[in-house]
């Protein structure tokens, strides 16, 4: 029989990728003991807990982690920060506060599951109470499979099985009062942390697009369910539009529950919007089987989930991986996409997938070095999203893209940004040009390039290489690896 705590010993909360208070299963577990709450949140050695940190959502996480802590003492209470390794990092704080309760919401990469299986058996060997809850995803991996109890590999018998077996959970508050011990041991200092960058401050961009923390998140969601998501279908795949709700880098971060974005969408659904709502949950939804995929096949950040891909003859080429990094590749939609991922840390969709096909088909640049870059300056970077999904365009994944489908980046930009509205943002040295030579600046007459100040070569570069012989090219190479 366990023994009955002592009503002083505490509950620890251990924070992790769910930086809020509401809809917080474990912080209400904590609360709910009616015992003083200690929060905390541990930078551990590997500098995290799900895959490298990135440069762009190491400062999401510095302001995220600062939005908590000030939530937190609203309610009387405060963030401990702590670095070191999970396991005595919490098993210090449990001898430090005589904790008799620790409680956290499940993660789901292999060394995140490795590291709290360990934690919760030492705890639970020492007597303390450690329980972990659903937070960050609305399914449970490991619960949800296939009728021969396997794992799904294709989205929709996926979405099927979601939509028929996992019940959503209701929107929860923030709890009314989590006191903190009187003992309550010091914190690490958040700007020692060193998160921000700061010479040159490369992220100063980023404020005027993000409000980092829980009621950002609430904002962003908030404004998307009243002025977006009725044209949420039509307008999705507009980059221009602004019509996708990116809740992106806060659903990274656990700002907001997927529950409560789904709860969401119940709130506006109606006939007229019906079918908005159902394209914005089947997304919501794809990041359900990205984790999904992850969790049953770890390594998905680096292997090929289709082996038969480990042969590709990949291009090692440096400056054309460069020059796309740099949104410098001759054609505007890719380079527009790879500014504004530069300068607002996001990137639209629809361009991801263009500017990821580019990378990959045209280039023939191998989908890691595509997806490490994205990690790095993506404030949504998401461990199993981008990975499924660079794999899905490399079309080594899981539902992969078939390979014949390689995406020409003049008609992608003529189809999704008529009028160039998109481009001429991010690529400013294209506005003068008229709207039928904007995603194809190479085929402009001269007079038409002079009259718009565009020099090729000069101003804006001349494409890295052919649509056509690329194209040729990629499916040569694919051919080789599906035979
Ligand atoms: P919305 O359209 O409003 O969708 C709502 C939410 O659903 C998103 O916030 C996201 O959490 C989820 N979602 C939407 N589309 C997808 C998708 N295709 N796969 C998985 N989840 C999805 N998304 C990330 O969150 N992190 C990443 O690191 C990431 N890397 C990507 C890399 C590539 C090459 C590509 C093609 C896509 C990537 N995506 C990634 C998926 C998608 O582009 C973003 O989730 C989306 O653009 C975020 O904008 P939003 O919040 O406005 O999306």
């Amino acid at each position: 029989m366990p023994s009955i705590p002592d009503p002083e010993s505490p509950a620890i909360v251990w924070f992790r990728r769910d930086l809020r208070l509401c809809d917080n299963l474990a912080l209400l577990a904590a609360v709910r003991t009616g015992r003083p709450v200690v929060c905390i949140y541990i930078r551990e050695p590997s500098d995290e807990f799900a895959g490298a940190l990135g440069a762009a959502q190491a400062c999401w996480l510095h302001h995220s982690l600062h939005a908590l802590d000030q939530s937190l003492a609203q309610s009387g209470n405060r963030l401990l920060l702590r670095t070191g390794n999970p396991l005595a990092t919490i098993t210090e704080l449990t001898t430090l506060t005589g904790a008799a309760s620790v409680f956290w919401n499940r993660r789901y990469d292999a060394d995140g599951v490795r590291t709290d299986t360990a934690v919760k058996a030492a705890l639970t060997e020492r007597g303390i109470e450690a329980k972990s809850f659903t937070g960050f995803l609305m399914h449970e991996p490991l619960r949800l499979l296939t009728g021969q109890n396997r794992r799904y590999q294709v989205y929709t018998p996926f979405w099927r099985a979601f939509e028929a077996q996992v019940r959503i959970q209701d929107d929860l508050l923030v709890p009314s009062s989590m006191a903190p011990p009187e003992n309550l041991p010091g914190s690490e200092s958040l700007t020692c942390w060193n998160l921000l960058p700061s010479n040159p401050n490369w992220a100063r961009g980023f404020e005027v697009h993000w409000q980092p923390g829980e009621a950002g998140a609430q904002a962003r969601l908030d404004a998307f369910a009243e002025d977006s998501i009725d044209r949420y279908r039509n307008g999705r795949d507009y980059p221009a539009d602004m019509s996708t709700s990116r809740l992106s880098p806060h659903l990274a971060m656990g700002e907001i529950s997927p529950h409560r974005v789904w709860n969401a969408t119940s709130a506006v659904f109606n006939e007229r919007t019906a079918e908005d709502v159902v394209q914005f949950r089947r997304q919501l939804v794809w990041r359900e089987f990205s984790w999904h995929l992850l969790f049953h096949c770890p390594d998905m950040a680096t292997a090929n989930l289709n082996s038969r891909f480990d042969s590709f003859a990949w291009r090692g080429d440096s400056d054309n991986l460069s020059a796309w990094q740099r949104g410098m590749t001759g054609y505007p939609i890719v380079d527009a996409g790879m500014r504004e991922l530069w300068q607002t840390g996001w990137m639209h969709n629809r361009v991801r997938m263009v500017a990821a096909s580019f990378l990959i088909k045209h280039l023939l640049i191998d989908w890691r070095q595509g997806e490490r870059w994205f990690r790095n300056t993506l404030l949504d970077a998401d461990q199993a999203n981008n990975a499924a999904s660079w794999q899905w365009v490399a079309g080594s994944g899981a539902d992969a893209a078939p390979f014949f489908r390689i995406f020409n980046p003049i008609k992608q930009g003529e189809t999704f940004d008529p009028s160039g509205t998109y481009v001429k943002r991010y690529c400013p040295e294209l506005a003068g040009l008229p709207d039928r030579y904007v995603h194809r600046p190479f085929d402009a007459p001269d007079a038409v390039l002079t009259d718009a100040g565009v020099v090729l070569g000069h101003n804006y570069p001349k494409p890295l290489v052919s649509h056509p012989f690329a194209r040729q090219r990629a499916l040569a190479a694919y051919r080789a690896t599906a035979q």
